[in-house]
């Protein structure tokens, strides 16, 4: 979709620091990073949101958390962080290309600990 921010990302028409690309998933740091780790995980394939991606492409799906647990593990995290698929504009979603965002490097507790 030549109107969409993350498909232009995967095009290479729109520049990212990506840390990791394979066929089927492309990984790169957002650009207003909430965490000191923070990457959003997508597919190559456009799917407007993780319910969309999950009724029509579970093989998908679950590359999608597979590609989000090797983020975690490259960027040093380990098996702690946060996987947040923001599904919908009324609960923050801005980019209608589902991306999983893989934070951690902070307490994310609360209170914190
Ligand atoms: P969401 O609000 O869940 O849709 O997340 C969209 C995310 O995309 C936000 O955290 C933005 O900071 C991030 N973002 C927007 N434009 C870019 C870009 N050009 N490169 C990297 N991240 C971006």
């Amino acid at each position: 979709m030549s109107d969409c921010l993350f498909c232009r990302i995967v095009a290479g028409e729109i520049p990212a620091d990506v840390v990791l690309r394979t066929d089927e998933m492309v990984a790169f740091r957002d650009i207003s990073p909430q965490a000191p780790v923070h990457v959003l995980v997508i597919p190559v394939e456009h799917h407007a949101n993780v319910a969309e991606l999950s009724a029509k492409a579970p093989q998908l799906t679950a590359k999608l958390l597979d590609a989000a647990a090797a983020v975690a593990a490259q960027e040093g995290l380990g098996d702690q962080f946060r996987l947040v698929f923001n599904t919908g504009a009324e609960v923050g979603q801005s980019v209608f290309h589902v991306h999983g965002h893989v934070l951690g490097g902070r307490d994310f507790t609360w209170p914190p600990g």
